[in-house]
């Protein structure tokens, strides 16, 4: 069959790989769509799997095998990794940060025409899409899922006052589930012009800088919550200067291993600024990505902005890189 292979250094290239086959008490999945991720687009962090076939937002259809109400034919997302809901960690709440969550796994990837699915992953984390939510929406299950995990940390609720650093399509999906969480003021910061203008039609002012007077002007005081969506070392370093007091600034986007990001600590010292990170998300953040996706709080095809086949997916990768785009879905038939 063909995948989406990539070979190190930013390389991908669709190759045939051998056809995974129907695992004991698993899954094999006939993949309709694949979100292209930034985790896909880190050269640091893919060169140490490659050769590998990349993909991780795989929605497809059950082609054999039976696990509890999921049968052949049934439409479904296909989550990338589970914890083993036992440890310590996962008692917790940290169910990313299982020893298992890294072990279980997708075979090859989810760029690719199929996918097998191990029993533990399965039975724990596959869920059926309901008809009104189409495969691509479906496949913004796994962003918005990370997104909720990082919002549940950060304490977003009712009133809450958010910045979003960084307007790409995570940040769109940070501010949507924020408003969805009721928060009572969201505004993002990004330089591009294209992209504040995506996230103003979206209903979310937008500012070209980190000015922590304008920020607090567009919010009512300074952020409760700042999510950092970009990667950019000054980007993170001027998001702790929006943070008011006792909040939380979240690193979405790691800058790559061994490049530091100055922080002026002093500045935040008096307002006890958090930082914190957030890693991935567990079986209960992609349930409540489902469900938001569901009930329509957040529009999931609006995010996609590029649709391209799997024998296009050189290209797609080439935009997901570009900046240009915000979300690039891989269809594959
Ligand atoms: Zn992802
Ligand atoms: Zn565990």
């Amino acid at each position: 069959m063909r995948a989406a292979v990539y070979h190190g250094a930013g390389r991908v290239s669709l190759d045939d790989v051998p056809e995974p086959q129907l695992p004991l008490g698993g899954l094999l999945i006939d993949v309709s769509v694949c979100g292209i991720c930034g985790s896909d687009l880190m050269n640091w962090y893919q060169d140490t799997k490659a050769p590998s076939v990349l993909g991780h937002e795989p929605v497809g259809v059950v082609m054999d095998g039976e696990v509890g109400e999921i049968r052949p034919g049934q439409r479904v997302y296909v989550h990338h990794h589970v914890p083993c809901m036992d440890c310590e960690l996962c008692r917790s709440g940290r169910h990313t940060l299982c020893p298992n969550f890294r072990r279980s796994r997708i075979d090859p990837g989810g760029l690719a025409e199929r996918v097998a699915v191990p029993d533990e992953i399965a039975r724990l984390d596959v869920l059926p899409v309901p008809d009104g939510l189409s495969d691509a929406a479906a496949s913004i299950i796994e962003p918005l899922a990370c997104v909720l995990r990082g919002q549940r940390m950060a304490g977003v609720g009712s009133g809450s006052r958010i910045a979003v650093v960084g307007c790409g399509s995570m940040g769109l999906l940070e501010m949507g589930a924020a408003a969805a969480a009721g928060a009572e003021a969201v505004v993002g910061v990004e330089p591009r012009a294209e992209r504040r203008r995506v996230a103003q039609q979206s209903g979310y002012p937008a500012l070209p800088s980190p000015d922590p007077d304008r920020v607090a002007g567009a919010l009512g005081g300074l952020a409760d919550a700042v999510f950092v969506c970009t990667s950019n070392p000054r980007a993170i370093a001027s998001a702790l200067e929006l943070a008011g007091p006792g909040g939380v600034v979240q690193l979405f986007a790691p800058p790559a291993p061994g490049t530091p990001v100055a922080l002026d600590l002093g500045a935040v010292w008096f307002r006890e600024v958090s930082i914190q990170s957030t890693y991935s998300a567990g079986p209960e953040d992609t349930r409540a990505a489902l469900g938001l996706l569901s009930r329509g709080g957040i529009d999931g095809e609006a995010l996609i902005s590029h649709r391209l086949s799997l024998t296009e997916v050189e290209e797609a990768f080439r935009l997901a890189r570009s900046g240009e785009a915000l979300k690039v879905l891989v269809e594959i038939d």
